[in-house]
């Protein structure tokens, strides 16, 4: 396999921006005529395509590359794969259900104000994110079946109503949901503890809405192990590498690099896991690929070259250990639990189960510790529905931020540079459309014929 070539700042013909610098110059007629495009068949094979982030939208994104046969190299400014909001994830893995996200509650006024602009340019985008995530539930099933995957996966995905109002609200959108191809029922409150036998009996329940295809996995976990699938396809990870900055001539994009190992990293001489880090020099280099593929989260804000009105959406987890009793086999959830009402998801994964709830939103550079992180809130919510399910050793807690758009949609599809494209923001439901996001945007970058119409979550609706 060829490597990248390596433009340094040795003072060689092709221009070298400065950090400030690092601008996309004024596309030319020819470049204005072929951003992105597919490359004739055949030219795929040679494409050298960076990955930006080695979270879940990156490690799926690296894998659906290589997998058409790019040579992808992937670089992550931290020392593994999904340490930042795909670690923290609470393992549900949905389809896409219009209008049964809770509204988000606090919110600098911006955001709102941008929130409201957005949703009345909403248009199609409800019907394709519903598709794409049905095609991500598909391939998420998919990899674990054909790679022999092991996330802790588990089947079922129970919503509460627990009052007459909620149910009769779920009634009125029943149809449009299987119009649009959904399969979700409305099922008693007898079957569904019958699913969830779990359940606490002395919580009100009047129903509850079944969501076929749900359920809940270790995202973390299957990142790691679809990482070892991506290295097999010849993917190469850069960790500790910083990209900090992109320029694009219509021809190619620079990368700008920054590798600053900690001290007990892989150096050049004693890699720890040779052909995974690709060895390289410490301090900032650039580098030329035929495309790039942001997949860095928050993180995107300050490289795409482009307005991305992004914030942060911020959310509290407790994980505990089940409770395992011989007499009481039956103790925490079986699979994936949502209370709209609370704002919590209760998901087991393994022999643990985690909650999470408190959504807030803030800027991205926010940096203190919310003042809505309150645990005692997932501890009550647990003990309301799943009553002495786990252990109270060994908890962990945490507050973990996502990027989200003010549309709540994701940013799937090229970006204003020619060669950048953009797999972020995927909101709540990250986890859920990781694998067809990623299918179906490497399928776009190689000049594949399209899965679907993702024109509604495109980038450019924000630019
Ligand atoms: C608390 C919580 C609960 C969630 N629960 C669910 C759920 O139940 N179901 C669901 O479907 N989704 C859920 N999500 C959403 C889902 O986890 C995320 O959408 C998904 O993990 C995002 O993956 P990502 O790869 O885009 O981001 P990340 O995992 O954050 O990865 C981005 C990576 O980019 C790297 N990076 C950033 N900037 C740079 C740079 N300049 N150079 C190099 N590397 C860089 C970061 O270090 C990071 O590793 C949840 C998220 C959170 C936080």
């Amino acid at each position: 396999m060829s490597r990248p070539q390596t433009g340094t700042t040795s003072g060689k013909t092709r221009r070298v921006y400065t950090t400030h610098e690092l601008r996309p110059p004024t596309p030319t007629a020819r470049s204005r005529q072929r951003p992105n495009q597919a490359r004739p068949p055949g030219a795929a094979l040679s494409r050298r395509i960076a990955v930006v982030g080695a979270g879940l939208a990156g490690v799926t994104t690296a894998y659906e590359l290589a997998a058409l046969g790019a040579q992808v190299q992937v670089f992550e400014r931290g020392g593994s794969v999904a340490e930042q909001a795909s670690f923290a994830c609470s393992a549900l893995l949905s389809p896409a259900v219009p209008a049964l996200s809770t509204d988000l509650p606090s919110a600098p006024l911006r955001f709102r104000l941008r929130r409201w602009r957005a949703r009345g340019k909403a248009g199609d985008a409800s019907a394709q994110l519903a598709a794409l995530s049905q095609l991500s539930l598909a391939r998420t099933a998919a990899l674990r079946q054909e790679l022999g995957l092991e996330d802790e996966a588990s089947q079922g995905l129970l919503l509460a109503l627990p009052d007459a109002k909620r149910v009769a609200a779920v009634e009125v959108r029943l149809e449009a949901w299987k119009a649009m191809g959904l399969n979700v029922d409305l099922i008693e409150a007898g079957e569904a503890r019958l699913r969830e036998p779990g359940l606490n009996p002395d919580a009100p329940l009047a129903a509850a809405l079944a969501v076929a295809g749900g359920g809940a996995g270790n995202a973390r976990l299957f990142a790691q192990q679809l990482r070892q699938q991506a290295r097999r396809l010849g993917v190469t990870f850069r960790f500790h590498t910083t990209v900090r900055g992109l320029s694009s001539d219509g021809t190619g994009v620079t990368l700008r690099h920054d590798y600053t190992p900690p001290a007990e990293a892989p150096t050049r001489g004693t890699e720890r896991e040779p052909g995974d880090t690709l060895p390289q020099a410490p301090g900032m280099q650039d580098e030329r690929f035929d495309a790039i593929v942001l997949c860095n989260g928050l993180g995107a804000v300050a490289l795409a070259g482009q307005r991305l009105p992004l914030a942060a959406l911020q959310e509290v987890t407790v994980t505990a250990p089940l409770r395992l009793l011989e007499a009481h086999p039956d103790l925490g959830p079986k699979a994936a639990w949502v209370d709209p009402a609370r704002g919590l998801t209760i998901t087991r994964i393994g022999q643990r189960v985690r909650v999470t709830g408190g959504l807030a939103v803030t800027g991205v550079q926010h940096r203190q510790p919310p003042a809505t992180a309150d645990y005692e809130t997932l501890h009550r919510g647990l003990q309301h529905w799943f009553p002495g399910s786990v252990l109270h050793q060994q908890v962990q807690q945490g507050i973990s931020r996502r990027a989200v758009a003010p549309d709540g949609l994701p940013l799937l599809g090229a970006g204003t540079q020619p060669g950048l494209w953009l797999n972020l923001s995927p909101g709540g439901s990250g986890w859920g459309q990781a694998c067809g996001a990623a299918q179906a945007l490497a399928r776009q970058v190689m000049g594949e014929s399209a899965l679907l119409d993702l024109s509604a979550l495109s980038p450019q609706r924000l630019a």
